[in-house]
């Protein structure tokens, strides 16, 4: 984690840093990441709760909230920890007029002013205020005695991608017309526009993914120079022969063709490996890459090890990580390291090196 955060660094010098940690930082568990990112600017999540955590475990530099409060008590709450939502919708903003009438010093006289960040919707069409309103919204915000701050940010759909229909470039254009001349700090770039747009300046960024190790897409995480935060390993815990002709597992979706040797691996769908990767997708056993064999059922799936005569109950086995890249088995099971990280389930033990 600190390493890819220098990558991040590097690739943005002028840049500060929120890291984002929504999701339990990527499946990666919050607290290894604020240890992780202690050298980050901020830190950047959605979840109130998680926050909150972090702020008990002493993390005293900016939190962003990036979907803002969800209801007006969230509201109370960010004041009292300093959490900086994100305000994108006009019910949000009926809940900062309606503590603003508090004033900036509460009933108990603690000061109840926080920074807010303003979201400019520039087509990406999730979250966010239309170009042509951020002014008018600028200027109430500005007007509210509990804003102390207003930054503002937008959100690219396809910065890894230079053929998409939607490029960053647009995006900026039209951010930087909506918002010129407004005083205010800027947070852009996500991680492939940390990545591969180096010419898009801005007071902070906003990488996720590339924290952890993976790719945003545009190039392998190796040929960014990042390294897998995330090691997802079991064993083997039985051994079996087929004869040619014999299924395996459930559906019996595979068919030996000749008389081999598998391996049953201790880890399946519910522990967050995706079901739907097929026969043929990259695993290490011993360290050595061989092939998922047939269904990945709740708790297990099967390996080949055709090749590898030394392996037995107790190898070792990689799923990803360490000498197995998570954009290649996210490929072959036709997802995205993001999704592959983030559904690891609560029983798979986590052990922290390092
Ligand atoms: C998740 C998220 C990011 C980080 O995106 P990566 O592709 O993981 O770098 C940045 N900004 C916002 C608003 C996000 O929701």
């Amino acid at each position: 984690m600190q390493s890819n955060l220098r990558v991040a660094r590097s690739a943005m010098p002028d840049c500060k840093i929120w890291a984002v940690v929504k999701a339990d930082a990527y499946g990666h568990g919050l607290m290894a990441a604020l240890r992780g990112f202690a050298e980050a600017d901020g830190l950047s999540l959605i979840e109130l709760d998680r926050a909150l955590e972090l702020r008990a475990q002493g993390w005293h530099k900016p939190i962003m909230m990036m979907e803002g409060m969800f209801e007006a008590a969230d509201l109370a709450q960010m004041q009292a920890h300093q959490l900086q939502p994100v305000i994108h919708n006009d019910e949000q903003l009926a809940m900062l007029a309606a503590a603003s009438h508090a004033g900036p010093e509460g009933t108990d006289g603690i000061d109840k002013a926080i920074d807010v960040h303003l979201k400019v919707n520039t087509g990406m069409n999730r979250l966010g205020f239309a170009p042509g309103r951020v002014r008018e919204i600028y200027e109430q915000l500005a007007a509210m005695p509990v804003v102390r701050s207003i930054a503002l940010l937008t959100h690219f759909a396809n910065a890894e991608n230079p053929q998409a229909p939607l490029l960053p470039s647009t995006q900026l254009a039209l951010f930087k017309t909506c918002t010129e001349g407004l005083k205010a700090e800027l947070s852009l770039c996500n991680s492939a526009a940390v990545l591969l747009q180096h010419n898009m300046h801005s007071d902070w960024s906003r990488p996720g993914v590339m924290l952890y190790g993976a790719s945003p897409g545009g190039g392998s995480a190796a040929s960014f120079g990042l390294k897998p935060a995330m090691s997802l390993e079991s064993q083997l815990i039985s051994v079996q022969s087929l004869q040619k002709g014999d299924y395996l597992g459930y559906g019996s979706s595979f068919q030996a063709e000749q008389a081999m040797r598998i391996g049953t691996v201790a880890c399946g769908y519910a522990d967050g490996y995706p079901r739907h990767a097929p026969t043929g997708t990259p695993i290490l056993v011993n360290g050595k890459r061989t092939r998922v064999l047939g269904r990945v059922s709740m708790d297990m799936l099967s390996v080949d090890l055709t090749d590898l005569p030394e392996a037995g109950v107790g190898s070792r086995v990689v799923l990803w990580g360490e000498g197995l890249p998570i954009d290649e088995v996210a490929e072959a099971a036709a997802t995205i390291g993001y999704e592959l990280m983030c559904a690891i389930t609560p029983r798979v033990r986590r052990e922290v090196r390092g």
